[in-house]
């Protein structure tokens, strides 16, 4: 760490920003008092970019400063959270399955009434107003559960897909499920420069850059926590979110659960 330096960044993750019901969906409103409180916090919004160089040390922030990402592409991201940040000057990254474009979820843990992703059209137009777009695989498949010629085209696949259509690098990943093991971490480094997982915590110069943690915004939906957060106060509640989904994915795995 350099001086004049921060500690860690959060890389904050969300996924729809509707109404509809499960973990996976903020509403709107809430979302807007979340962007509101970081606005009000003076915490600074960096792009995953500006992460990557802090992490490698070639860039320093001075104040507390923090990232936005959103997994799977869903639709809503146009109409219900691209205004909310483009008003507030806030850059996000969008991590889109690049097959499944232009269809709904419809995979393994998707909502029982499946939610729209956005289409290419809506790619290239968000990308044209300064959105990142980063790869969450082509069929949003377990990348644990798949090797060889398999593994390699949703992650090579999938970055082409999306150089294709935006005509511009694409070199930050997050794998669904935020799954990951030595090998598919190995496969993910020859494709990408940053890969962001779901293990729950701030990014710090220690972090492996290939499985860097994040902060689920699900845990955020109270806004006196979420401005404690802002203001570095969320630590203890941080481990106690913690603590409680490691009980719970043991749990999930002594039943013979999936993620
Ligand atoms: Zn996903």
């Amino acid at each position: 760490m350099m001086s004049g330096d921060i500690a860690s960044a959060p890389i904050l993750t969300y996924h729809s920003i509707s109404n509809a019901p499960g973990p996976t969906s903020i509403p709107p409103a809430v979302f807007a008092a979340q962007m509101d409180a970081v606005a009000e916090s003076g915490v600074a919004v960096a792009g995953l970019d500006a992460i990557e160089r802090w992490l490698e040390g070639k860039e320093r922030f001075s104040r507390r400063t923090i990232a936005i990402t959103f997994d799977d592409a869903f639709e809503d991201f146009a109409a219900a959270a691209f205004p909310i940040l483009k008003k507030r000057g806030f850059r996000a990254t969008v991590f889109a399955p690049t097959a499944r474009l232009g269809g709904a979820e419809n995979w393994s843990g998707a909502n029982a009434a499946p939610r729209r992703l956005m289409d290419w059209a809506t790619v290239r137009a968000l990308a044209a107003e300064g959105v990142d777009f980063g790869s969450h695989a082509r069929t949003h498949p377990d990348l644990t559960t798949l090797g060889g010629a398999a593994l390699e085209e949703e992650l090579s696949g999938s970055r082409r897909d999306l150089e294709d259509q935006i005509g511009r690098a694409v070199r930050h990943f997050a794998p669904p499920y935020g799954r990951s093991n030595s090998a598919v971490r190995e496969a993910i480094a020859r494709h990408y420069s940053l890969s962001a997982g779901v293990r729950l915590g701030e990014a710090r110069h220690s972090s492996p850059i290939f499985d860097l943690p994040r902060i689920e915004m699900h845990y955020y939906r109270n806004i006196g926590l979420w401005r404690g957060f802002l203001e570095g106060r969320g630590g203890v509640y941080l481990q106690s979110r913690r603590a409680a989904r490691s009980i719970r994915n043991a749990a999930f795995r002594a039943f013979g659960q999936g993620a």
